[in-house]
């Protein structure tokens, strides 16, 4: 079993990843979450979610879907800057935690 906390960032970036590309909602990225091995229930989902939302990076977009009120969600400029920020910091995390080049970066260093 996945820590929550501990990865609920990973789970943060990968919403607004996917909020970066077109309007998302709850059922869609609790599937998508899913596939990568993230099973979150809605008690978790939905205030990741709201949170999100909270902090401005993303905004709600209400729709009615075949008869069917369905919150979606789309990302903010201010979620837009976060994503790339964090695209920077797991590029070098990637690098160093998967030990790429890890052999010339500590030659570097001596
Ligand atoms: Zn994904």
């Amino acid at each position: 079993m996945l820590d929550r906390e501990f990865f609920l960032g990973f789970i943060k970036i990968h919403i607004l990843h996917h909020a970066s590309k077109g309007p998302i909602f709850g059922a869609e990225i609790a599937g998508e979450l899913g596939r990568h091995g993230y099973h979150l229930g809605p008690g978790t989902l939905y205030p990741t979610l709201h949170r999100l939302e909270k902090e401005g990076y993303l905004e709600q977009r209400p729709a009615v879907v075949e008869g069917r009120a369905r919150k979606y969600y789309v990302i903010t400029n201010r979620g837009l800057e976060v994503l790339s920020e964090a695209r920077a910091k797991i590029g070098e995390l990637v690098d160093e935690v998967l030990e790429k080049g890890a052999a010339t970066q500590m030659e570097g260093e001596e």
